[in-house]
């Protein structure tokens, strides 16, 4: 499932990195093109708008030149088409240019592949009244058109190895590309492949969680089917077991469904002031008459009228969570010990007991879902391994922080720090 994914996303990728590649070179190259062609034009229409004729003789401003071009040559066209340039040039080129000045229309700007050149040609109506230019061999031409002609091959060439050196910088850059596509993909699938292996362990753990209550009620089903004659009395061991199986089934599930309906963000906390006391008040009461029973020791110490905002619920939960667990691991003759004090904006607890403890190499894992310690394997004391998953989360969704600390054989401590006010 995630090979195909992994593939999809490095192909995905790769093609988002490759247009952003395109997107680049295609900017460069239109910027470069732009810049050297302008500069060009912009010295063809400086050239252009410094010449005019003074007295019959012409005359070129040359202060008026902020791009000089020395490539522009400049020429004067009348309106028989004959051309005379203003601009001394070798012999060969001058039919070239002539020919290209003669066929220019006016008012344009033309790009012109000529005889194995390439010419850029501005085509402009002379646009002052004098306009009669006497020539050195008496005659006299009336200028129609001046026209500005630039050899542009070294442009054309420049921009055409910029191309060649963005098409091969491309496929030269297809291969990292490709890699670096397939270290993306596999960086964004960790965190879902994680999240989807924990959603399996999640969903086999509670499966067989669910399978032996159920294998015991169907047994004990089909044991008093086979005396469809005995009475409830005499079968009451057997429904006593039942109705215990369905009890467990019922709280394993409604924890599922608090830890999934946790998962998809769709628990909010109902926050209130609370004053912590009445809460720890509430809980203490409903456990010591079981602390005793067991033979248990229970102190209590809290500083008076500790308040905090909070959902009273859930603190009511996570007070019963790590109660019952230092009841659950704790032997007679033992002593559990709450404790709650301000600690400047923060409300800590402890809840400490001088039970079994837990073993180091455990530690790190108490808070994961469906995880059990040795000595809690007995269905009978242990619950399902959920209790702390939900404590923990009961306490981030505070904003707060919860941690253990244990020594085997001398007890347990939890450690809670939840913000005052939110
Ligand atoms: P469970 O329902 O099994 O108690 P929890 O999530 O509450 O599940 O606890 C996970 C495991 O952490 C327990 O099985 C036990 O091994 C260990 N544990 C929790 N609290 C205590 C404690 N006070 N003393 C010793 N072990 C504890």
């Amino acid at each position: 499932m995630f090979t195909r994914t992994l593939r999809k996303l490095t192909v995905l990728n790769s093609v988002v990195v490759i247009l952003i590649f395109l997107a680049f070179g295609a900017t460069l190259y239109s910027y470069v093109r732009s810049q050297l062609f302008n500069n060009i034009d912009n010295a063809m229409r400086d050239r252009i708008s410094s010449f005019r004729v003074v007295n019959g003789r012409p005359e070129i401003n040359m202060r008026r030149t902020i791009f000089f071009d020395p490539r522009v040559i400049v020429l004067l066209r009348d309106g028989n088409g004959q051309v005379i340039s203003l601009t001394p040039f070798s012999s060969d080129e001058v039919e070239n240019i002539k020919t290209l000045a003669i066929l220019s229309e006016s008012g344009s700007l033309t790009v012109k592949n000529f005889a194995g050149h390439i010419y850029r040609v501005l085509c402009l109506p002379y646009p002052h009244d004098e306009n009669i230019l006497f020539r050195s061999d008496g005659s006299k031409l009336e200028i129609q058109e001046i026209i500005a002609v630039s050899i542009v091959d070294s442009e054309v060439s420049m921009l055409r190895h910029l191309l060649i050196i963005i098409a091969a910088g491309l496929f030269a850059g297809i291969v990292v590309i490709g890699l670096a596509g397939y270290y993306l993909a596999r960086l964004a699938l960790v965190p879902i492949q994680t999240a989807w292996e924990r959603q399996q362990q999640f969903v086999a753990d509670a499966s067989h969680e669910l399978r032996t209550p159920l294998a015991v009620v169907k047994t004990n089903a089909e044991l008093m089917l086979r005396h469809p004659e005995n009475t409830v009395e005499q079968e009451s061991a057997r429904v006593t077991n039942i109705l215990r199986e369905a009890i467990r089934m019922n709280k394993l599930v409604s924890t599922l469904l608090t830890l999934a309906r946790a998962d998809a963000n769709q628990l909010e906390l109902q926050l209130k002031p609370v004053v912590i006391n009445e809460v720890i008040e509430t809980v203490v009461e409903q456990f010591r008459p079981l602390v005793e029973l067991k033979g248990l020791e229970l102190s209590v110490s809290v500083e008076p009228q500790l308040e905090m905002t909070a959902d009273r619920e859930r603190l009511h939960q996570l007070l019963v969570i790590l109660l019952d667990n230092a009841l659950k691991y704790t032997a007679p003759p033992g002593r559990i010990t709450l404790t709650c004090s301000k600690l400047q904006n923060q409300i800590g607890l402890k809840v400490e007991d001088t039970g079994c403890g837990i073993v180091p190499e455990d530690l790190p894992r108490v808070f994961d879902r469906f995880f059990r310690g040795d000595k809690a394997r007995h269905r009978e004391t242990g619950g399902a391994g959920l209790g702390l998953s939900i404590a923990q989360w009961i306490v981030e969704k505070h904003g707060g922080k919860i941690r253990v600390e244990s020594s085997p054989g001398v007890g347990t401590q939890f450690y809670i720090t939840l913000p005052a006010k939110k």
